[in-house]
C-alpha cells in the first residue's frame, strides 16, 4: 500500500497542512488538506473519504472539493464515510445549506456530487481489494481511527486525533498492525493539556505502545503543533523507540 501524505500537522500554517493521508490515489484518510494539494484530475480519482471525526482540521477539504466536482466531468458520487454520529454532523452542520449548500441533494439526489454513509465501529467495508474498519478512539467527540488491510494482509492503522485509549487496542486486539500513524501533538510538559483534549504527547505514545500486542514495524506522528515541532521530534528521540519517524507532507509511506 502506498500512502500519500497530503497534510500531517495538527494545525494549519505557511509549511504545515492539516491531516489527510491517500492510499493508493482512491481512498482518502481525513480530509484537511485536498483540493490546496491535489489537482482536479486527482481530485476526480477519490472515490471514498474516511473522516475520523469532525474537527475543521479534518473536514474541511469537503466543502471545496464539492464545489470543485461540481464542475468538472465527473462519473461517480464522492462517499464520505464516517461512524453515525460523523455522518450526522457534517450532515447537520455542514452541508445543511446554511454554511455551504447541500451537495448531497446537488444537482438532484440522484445525480449528487456528494454521498454520506454512516459506518458502524467495529463493521467493515471493502473497498476493491481493501478491508477498512473504524475502531473508536479517545477524542472530546466521537471519533475513530481506520484499521485498513489489503490483499495480502498487510494492515495499517490510523488513529486520527487520540488520547491514551485502552478500548481501540483490545478491540483491535491480536491483528498485526505493519504501520501504525498516530496521534502526537504536544511535548511532555503538556501532558495535563493533552490528555484534556484527546490527544498524545511522546511520553504518552510510549505507554499507547506497550499496550498493543504486537509491535508495528514502522510508527509515524500524525498531528504535531507546529509551534512545539522541534521539542517533539527531541522527544521522539530520548524514546530511544525503533522505527519512530514524523511524516513530510507530500512523502509516500509504504505498507
Ligand atoms: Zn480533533
Ligand atoms: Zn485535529
Amino acid at each position: 500500500m502506498k500512502i500519500k501524505v497530503l497534510g500531517s500537522s495538527g494545525a494549519e500554517l505557511p509549511g504545515h497542512r492539516p491531516p489527510s493521508y491517500l492510499l493508493n490515489g482512491k481512498i482518502l484518510f481525513d480530509a484537511g488538506s485536498l483540493t490546496n494539494i491535489l489537482p482536479t484530475k486527482d481530485l476526480l480519482k477519490i472515490e471514498h473519504i474516511f473522516i475520523t471525526h469532525t474537527h475543521l482540521d479534518h473536514i474541511m477539504g469537503i466543502p471545496f472539493l464539492a464545489d470543485n466536482l461540481m464542475f468538472s466531468k465527473r462519473r461517480h458520487k464522492t462517499k464520505i464515510i464516517g461512524i453515525p454520529p460523523v455522518i450526522e454532523a457534517i450532515r447537520r452542520s455542514v452541508l445543511d445549506g446554511s454554511i455551504w449548500p447541500d451537495f448531497t441533494a446537488i444537482p438532484n439526489t440522484h445525480e449528487a456530487i456528494l454521498e454520506l454513509k454512516e459506518l458502524e465501529p467495529g463493521r467493515s467495508i471493502k473497498i476493491g481489494v481493501y478491508m477498512i474498519t473504524p475502531y473508536e478512539v479517545n477524542h472530546p467527540v466521537p471519533a475513530a481511527g481506520y484499521l485498513v488491510e489489503d490483499g495480502r494482509g498487510r494492515r495499517f492503522f490510523y488513529t486520527g486525533d487520540t488520547g491514551p485509549t485502552d478500548a481501540t487496542w483490545e478491540q483491535i486486539g491480536g491483528k498485526q498492525i505493519h504501520c501504525l500513524i498516530i496521534d502526537v501533538s504536544f511535548p511532555n510538559r503538556m501532558e495535563e493539556f493533552a490528555i484534556k483534549t484527546g490527544h498524545l504527547t511522546p511520553q504518552l505514545l510510549k505507554k499507547e505502545i506497550l499496550k498493543i500486542k504486537s509491535l508495528p514495524e514502522k510508527i509515524y506522528i500524525t498531528h504535531p503543533k507546529p509551534q512545539y515541532l522541534k521539542t517533539i521530534k527531541t522527544q521522539l528521540q530520548h524514546l530511544k523507540l525503533r522505527n519512530v519517524g514524523l511524516l513530510r507532507n507530500g512523502s509516500t509511506v509504504i505498507v
